[in-house]
């Protein structure tokens, strides 16, 4: 059987998996079957022999792992299944993922075994007992010669990537393994490619399989501009955002992930650099589906991270990038999703992050796309500080051509005789006052460092991102002059304190009196200290630390004890406080808003307690930290 993605596929609960197993899916956020897992999932779990045609990255581990999983046998401790893979690392890979999906089986254990791992270790643990065993063929053929291994009750055999087992010599092993297991086991192969070889082991020693191959896609000549990216998990989020900087028309992004979970993950991540974003998948209601592609299309938000089922039919003609964060299973996913750019006429532009194994899927695609796909490398931070300065230079020249400045050009000339200070210095502190919350520099790109600029206060904004909840684009800053420019990104403009973070604003002197709690929105979460809202109060609002009480640190805020009956104008300075990115938006807790669930050293406050005062959600309990 050949089979193509069904882009609307059903969902796992319709291929005949017991419920364990759907919870487990449904923990790891996999919303549809792969395309090979909707065909293969059935055909195993009828009991028949299969022969599959899948590359890595295709989802046939699952693919194989389920249907086996659903036969185990749990009250017996004796090997079931057996899964045989060319290398150690595979082998890892494979048992961590049954360890994943049997997550609701209890008492379920799968043990790897492979050369290379010490012999003592592995008879111990197979003394133990185990239900699955995942292994390279060497290794299982020496514990089935010491009878360490026993294979009398297996039911279930997978050869892993047949064809790299063949390539490093193993097939003698792999033979012989076959001819000593259970006849009446059933055995599933998988392999990227079938030559001869393969064929001929799966003649001899599978009966009557049925085979199913992912149908490579039909070839399709896109009008987008294709790149790659080779990049390591651990650094695709620092890749993304960098590349997202440089890239040229950048105007709305659709990112696809694998999983429920990886859009609500990233979606986060991006928010917290600064992005407009929302995440898209099957857990949506329809209605709010619609809601996230409306604000797309209006320009609320510029990104949504989406999973390939929920961005099914999605149109939206400012989508000028389509990120394939995660690879897709095979080609045609790849052009489905990359047809999401290029609508309406509009270039588009497509962006692939590939992990070094998944490389083979370059080639893949350029056949499918008959197009080249060019090399990409993650942008220094030298560059994405050149392409900052180049986007500020612009604003800077349209301003100057499209405002009126008359009044401005006053300004400085004040500034200039009464201060004394050259048009360039204010100039300087202009644009550092400009670009305070999306600095032009990047850590590590010194190049365009100005003579003297003060580093931005550590508390108040670390990170050069752009702030987290402006509605400016921070991949792509217009270069479209504000409209009216007592408007122009107000909260931006509008400084919190005089002169630059190295002069101090004056310090406010306060009678003695009580302290009220405020509440600020920052917390454990967002990775905020102490000493840094201290810090950050100290240095914006000029209010001394003598003046400043006790903090507590919940999970998404925390409460300060500060003078009580601030005025107005010190709220305003005080709600506009940013620390790391977040602004506090401070204000004063209600009676009975704030719970000391402290061991007492001291009374708590005062509250109602009829009234349900706790306002956090159950289970995020406060940390309570010694301010230093
Ligand atoms: P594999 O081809 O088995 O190596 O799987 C490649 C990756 O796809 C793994 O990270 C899996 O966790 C992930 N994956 C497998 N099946 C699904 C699915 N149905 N939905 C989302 N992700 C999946």
């Amino acid at each position: 059987m050949t089979i193509s993605p069904d882009l609307n596929a059903a969902g796992f609960d319709t291929l005949g998996l017991a419920k364990p197993l759907l919870q487990a899916l449904a923990d790891v956020g996999y919303e549809t079957p792969s395309p090979i897992q909707a065909a293969c999932i059935p055909v195993l779990l009828a009991g028949h022999d299969l022969l599959g045609e899948a590359q890595t990255g295709t989802g046939k581990t699952a693919a194989f792992a389920l249907p086996l999983l659903q036969k185990i046998d749990l009250k017996r401790a004796v090997p079931q299944a057996l899964i045989l893979t060319p290398t150690r690392e595979l082998a890892i890979q494979v048992a961590e993922a049954l360890q994943k999906y049997a997550h609701h089986m209890p008492g379920f254990h799968v043990l790897p075994i492979y050369g290379g791992q010490s012999m003592v270790v592995q008879l111990r643990a197979l003394s133990r007992g185990t239900h699955v065993i995942v292994g390279t063929p060497g290794r299982v053929m020496d514990h089935l010669e010491r009878k360490s291994l026993v294979l009398n009750n297996l039911q279930t055999l997978v050869l892993d990537e047949a064809d790299e087992m063949l390539r490093m010599g193993f097939i003698d092993d792999v033979k012989w393994i076959l001819e000593h297991t259970p006849a009446e086991r059933q055995t599933a192969l998988f392999s990227a490619t079938m030559p001869d070889a393969i064929r001929r082991v799966a003649r001899e020693h599978l009966r009557e399989p049925q085979e199913i191959k992912i149908r490579s896609a039909t070839s399709t000549v896109v009008a987008t501009s294709q790149s790659y990216c080779q990049t390591h998990t651990g650094q695709k989020l620092e890749a993304l955002t960098r590349i997202l900087e440089v890239e040229d028309d950048f105007d709305a992004a659709l990112i696809f992930v694998r999983t429920k979970t990886a859009t609500v993950e990233l979606a986060d991540k991006l928010e917290a650099r600064g992005y407009s974003v929302a995440a898209l998948n099957g857990d949506l209601t329809q209605g709010l589906r619609e809601q996230v592609i409306e604000r797309l299309k209006a320009g609320t938000i510029d990104i949504v991270v989406a999973t390939d089922v929920a961005a099914r039919g999605l149109d939206v003609a400012r989508v000028s990038h389509v990120i394939n964060y995660d690879v897709p299973y095979d080609t045609e996913a790849y052009v489905h999703r990359i047809g999401r750019t290029g609508r309406a006429g509009r270039t588009g532009r497509a962006i692939l992050f590939l992990a070094p194994r998944e490389m083979y899927m370059l080639k893949l695609i350029e056949r499918a796309t008959k197009q080249k796909i060019t090399a990409l490398t993650m942008p220094t931070p030298g560059e994405v500080a050149n392409r900052r300065v180049a986007q500020f230079t612009q604003q800077i020249v349209d301003i100057i051509k499209t405002e009126k400045l008359d009044f401005f050009f006053d300004v400085v000339r004040r500034m200039e005789g009464e201060q004394d200070i050259a048009a360039r210095e204010i100039a300087a502190a202009l644009a550092w006052l400009a670009t305070r919350e999306r600095p032009l520099q990047m850590p590590g790109a010194n190049d365009h460092a100005p003579r003297d600029a003060a580093p931005a206060p550590a508390a108040v904004s670390p990170a050069p991102t752009p702030a987290r909840d402006t509605e400016r684009k921070p991949a792509r800053a217009s270069t479209k002059p504000p409209e009216g420019h007592a408007d122009a990104e107000p909260r931006r403009e509008r400084p919190v304190k005089e002169g630059r973070s190295d002069t101090p604003v004056k310090q406010r002197t306060f009678a003695p009196g009580t302290l009220a709690r405020y509440r600020i929105e920052i917390g454990r979460n967002q990775g905020v200290l102490p000493k840094e809202i201290v810090g950050a109060i100290a240095n914006e609002a000029g209010i001394a630390g003598k003046d400043i009480g006790q903090i507590n640190l919940f999970d998404d805020y925390s409460s300060v004890e500060l003078p009580a009956g601030l005025s107005d104008d010190l709220m305003d300075i005080l709600r506009r406080i940013r620390v790391r990115q977040f602004a506090l938006k401070t204000r004063v807790m209600e009676p009975g808003e704030f719970v000391d669930t402290r061991p007492p050293r001291r009374a708590p406050p005062a509250r109602d307690s009829k009234k349900p005062d706790w306002k956090k959600p159950a289970g995020a309990k406060p940390e309570w930290k010694k301010r230093t």
